[in-house]
């Protein structure tokens, strides 16, 4: 069953627009869902072997939202791996994988 005026479809199909406009290579100026400002810009992180992560954060308030790669973006660049972001999706990894026997060294 379909509800498209609900809130939670606008913003699902919000951010189908962002990843498609990621993957297009659009990595600045992308709509805000708030606003509606041209504002969000594409970030990613790469917090283990094998695993990404696209961050879109708008510069004007406070949106973010994060979305899980399966392998690399297709514009994925050093340039635009953030720091900040990658500590906090490495924090995350090691939760998730907290079980993981040690790496012996
Ligand atoms: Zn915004």
């Amino acid at each position: 069953m379909k509800h498209p005026d609900r809130p939670m479809d606008e913003r699902l199909a919000h951010m189908v627009r962002l990843l498609k406009d990621a993957d297009a290579g659009t990595l600045d100026a992308l709509e805000c869902p708030n606003y509606h400002q041209h504002s969000v810009s594409v970030w990613f992180t790469h917090p283990g072997e094998g695993i990404y992560r696209t961050w879109f954060i708008c510069t004007e308030c406070s949106f973010q939202r994060r979305a899980q790669n399966v392998g690399v973006p297709p514009h994925y660049s050093e340039d635009r791996v953030s720091e900040r972001l990658e500590n906090y999706d490495e924090s995350l990894l090691a939760k998730a994988h907290f079980k993981r026997p040690k790496d012996k060294a």
